[in-house]
């Protein structure tokens, strides 16, 4: 059975790859570790002829991603980092960008960077904030980058409404997808142009790889950034799209679980006392709640919040802590930890930063699939340590 008639997502992931290897009917899509393929005879191509360029087990991931974004062309790069820098390739020193002013730090970090060095003209802004937006729309940027939910605050932007607003003064729109994955929101759907993914976090879901991918709506936009990673030669590995693949399947049950836990502990963290504000798009009292409703298919299982007593207290709940680990990345089925402003976010200016509304105060995590009761009695007792003197 071909997967072409399939739109249910969690159908396409559990079957991503299935039929891909018409030689031997593998049910599992083969790692094609190759670096070179032969040529039928002199100028006669097969489909792949150097896997900087194209690879069976990448394309097939790369396909499996953009059947799940309802996309054309799904191109796999090396990081998530580098799908972002791929974005980049369309823009000329004249073109101007809008990015969001409480992105990840990597992406934050990246685009002031190369607006500093001339590479295109920048405007960093709140994306809730209606007129700051309509004032960065007006001068015609060719490229809107947006992030909801943005890491590690949880706002939410209407990608619909950006989405026309955008289309309407000829921008480009790309939304940073991965704090959901498919699963949970499609932005091509809601009218984005391209879909970006840190596939490190969610879609592998173990904690051992990293890559990323652009998805685009259009196979011209496709192509033209396809030409692009081959042009600067970043694109994925064939065992990390293999492993990515493989943790692809168990997305929609890991999500399910995820999510379930998300719910319990944001519960819990709601008005204890060792804690200032929690940040989770599924309180009705969230600023992006309706926006979260309309167009998730879920709250996604990443929160943040404030804890009383500043940094001090956040080191003191790191160091009673133990189920969960203290580490950068989110999205793998064990619960992690992390200080945003010295981790994730370390790369960003302080006065960013400040300015994107990150505290020192502030503790991100990912919440992991371990049984919920375990995870609650490891915040129980961190927490009640961290406010000890
Ligand atoms: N986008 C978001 C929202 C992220 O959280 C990250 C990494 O944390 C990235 C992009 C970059 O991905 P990678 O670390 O795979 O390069």
């Amino acid at each position: 059975m071909s997967n072409a008639n399939i739109t249910n997502t969690t159908t396409l992931a559990v079957r991503a790859g299935i039929n891909s290897d018409l030689h031997h009917g593998a049910v599992v899509a083969p790692i094609h570790l190759s670096s070179t393929y032969s040529l039928k005879g002199f100028n006669d191509k097969r489909e792949f002829d150097y896997s900087r360029t194209g690879n069976p087990t990448r394309a097939t991931f790369g396909q499996a991603i953009a059947d799940l974004e309802q996309g054309s062309v799904g191109i796999v790069t090396n990081t998530g980092m580098s799908a972002v820098l791929l974005l980049c390739q369309l823009l000329s020193s004249d073109d101007l960008v809008v990015i969001p002013h409480d992105c990840y730090g990597g992406s934050f970090r990246l685009f002031t960077h190369l607006a500093k060095r001339g590479q295109f003209k920048l405007i960093v802004v709140d994306q809730n904030d209606q007129a700051a937006l309509a004032q960065a729309l007006a001068q015609k940027p060719k490229l809107v980058l947006l992030e909801s939910p943005s890491n590690p605050l949880l706002r939410l932007v209407d990608i619909e409404e950006v989405s026309k607003a955008c289309h309407q003064v000829g921008a480009l729109v790309a939304v940073d997808n991965t704090f959901l994955s498919p699963l949970l929101q499609q932005p091509l759907r809601l009218g984005a142009d391209i879909v970006i993914h840190s596939t490190t976090k969610y879609i592998n879901g173990h904690s051992d790889m990293v890559g990323g991918v652009l998805v685009t709506k259009t196979q011209s936009l496709g192509e033209e950034l396809a030409w692009w990673a081959n042009c600067i030669g970043i694109t994925g590995g064939a065992f990390d799209s293999f492993l990515a693949l493989r943790g692809l399947k168990t997305l929609p049950v890991r999500i399910k679980q995820h999510q379930e836990n998300t719910e319990q502990v944001a519960a819990f963290l709601k008005g204890h006392p060792a804690i200032d504000a929690v940040y989770y798009p599924g309180f009705s009292d969230h600023i992006g709640h309706e926006i979260a409703k309309k167009q998730q298919a879920g709250f996604g299982a990443m929160l943040s919040f404030e804890v009383k007593g500043g940094v001090e207290a956040v080191k003191k709940l790191f160091a009673n802590i133990s189920l969960f680990t203290l580490a950068q990345s989110l999205g793998g089925v064990e619960s992690l930890i992390s200080h945003p402003p010295t981790m994730t976010h370390g790369g960003m200016e302080e006065s960013a930063r400040v300015n994107a509304g990150i505290s020192n105060a502030l503790v991100r995590i990912s919440v992991g699939i371990e049984d919920v009761e375990d995870i609650i009695a490891d915040l129980t007792h961190g927490l009640a340590q961290s406010q000890k003197s």
